[in-house]
């Protein structure tokens, strides 16, 4: 069987302590599944910083450009606060989005029945809730030109952000919405603000355009963007997949996030093109929530967005559906059975640390994998 390479950063704070428990997943993967999984590991942002001054070395980055998946702990704190900022913790996760050129970021929000009441929504508006949200990540107004501050001389400045889309941009992102939605409940809504930018007019056309050429079997909507941050907190339920642009969907996925309760919980994939030989991804795979500086080292900081980002790994990179699903089993089973970290403890649940949580969710996934 060939390799899978996966290539992983734990990074700092947290990151590591989560990124053990996702080895204890490989570690079982290979022995009892004869997985092949050939990993390899590196250091990014404060780590890396501490040993090489940058926050990726230019051989991790290479190793991270020839993996089939990166597995992306978390960056960040305190004692790197004050490096210069090109080699500050986060440019090493700017550098790997924008060198592996991954322009699609699916952040699924997921709401286990056993959490549902630890959202801030009604617990029946959000049970079950299982939404995926296709963000574009490399486009848009964070990265269009010019993008200046300029004195106008009297007193005043003028701050100018520029919102660009290309048409390639928005099929790109949209066919990835449309083939996702195909594996799950067949329906995209697309979101923009076609009635006051011009950008959401184009975003529209293109994807209705696409739609009607390749993808008419899935269910496609509209939204404008405002109207869907209405709706994910009125009735989230009602969506399936959501394809956005990169500062609408940086918003509206903090939105959905939320809807599922703990940062702790919330894993992520950003992905880009098929390469034209092998037709593999470029993929990395990341919790949502940071380095957690407050928590790290404790052994009490909750695995299961590292390992739910593995989950979506074995999914998106390695097409290992069964294993994938009976990895997000485990987690819900693990949670139904009462088990929980310090962030999603509740009355009558058994509170445990980072180890256990992980052995917990292992111990689950081994049984269904039987
Ligand atoms: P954070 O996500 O690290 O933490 C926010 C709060 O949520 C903290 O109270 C933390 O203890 C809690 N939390 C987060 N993840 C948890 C987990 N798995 N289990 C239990 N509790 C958890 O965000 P922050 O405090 O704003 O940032 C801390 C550092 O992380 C900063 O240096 C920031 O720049 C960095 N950061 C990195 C990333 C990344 O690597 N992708 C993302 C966000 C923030």
């Amino acid at each position: 069987m060939t390799a899978r390479t996966l290539f992983l950063l734990p990074g700092d704070g947290i990151g590591p302590e989560a990124m053990t428990e996702v080895r204890k997943i490989v570690a079982f993967m290979n022995d009892a599944m004869d997985a092949g999984f050939v990993t390899d590991e590196g250091l990014v942002g404060g780590s890396a910083y501490d040993a090489h001054g940058a926050a990726i070395s230019e051989a991790d980055m290479e190793k991270a450009m020839t993996a089939d998946a990166v597995l992306f702990g978390a960056v960040g704190g305190p004692k790197w606060d004050d490096v210069p900022y090109d080699v500050r913790p986060e440019a090493g996760l700017l550098r790997l989005r924008k060198d592996l050129e991954l322009y699609a970021n699916l952040r699924p929000a997921i709401c286990y029945p056993a959490l549902a009441s630890a959202s801030s929504l009604k617990p029946e508006l959000v049970e079950g809730l299982d939404i995926l949200i296709v963000r574009e990540l490399t486009g848009g107004v964070y990265f269009g030109e010019p993008k200046t501050i300029t004195d106008l001389g009297n007193g005043q400045k003028r701050a100018i952000d520029t919102q660009v889309y290309d048409t390639y941009e928005i099929e790109r992102i949209s066919a990835i919405a449309f083939e996702l939605a195909r594996t799950r409940n067949n329906r995209v809504c697309s979101m923009e603000k076609r009635n006051v930018m011009k950008s959401g007019v184009l975003w529209n056309q293109v994807v209705t355009a696409l739609h009607k050429d390749k993808y008419s079997d899935v269910k496609l909507d509209h939204m404008l963007a405002d109207a869907g941050g209405m709706q994910l907190v009125r009735a989230p339920k009602q969506f399936d997949v959501i394809v956005t642009d990169n500062l609408f969907g940086d918003m509206l996925s903090d939105v959905a996030a939320m809807l599922t309760g703990s940062l702790g919980m919330l894993p992520s994939a950003s992905l880009g093109s098929p390469d034209a030989k092998t037709g593999k991804r470029k993929a990395l795979y990341e919790p949502v929530h940071g380095s957690a500086p407050d928590i790290s080292g404790k052994g009490i900081a909750n695995p299961i967005a590292m390992i739910a980002s593995f989950a979506m790994c074995l999914r998106y990179s390695f097409n290992m559906i069964t294993e994938a699903d009976n990895l997000e089993k485990a987690i819900a089973t693990v949670l139904d059975n009462g088990i929980r970290t310090g962030d999603i403890m509740a009355e009558g649940c058994r509170q445990v640390g980072t180890a256990e949580m992980g052995d917990a969710i292992l111990a689950e996934f081994k049984a269904l994998s039987a």
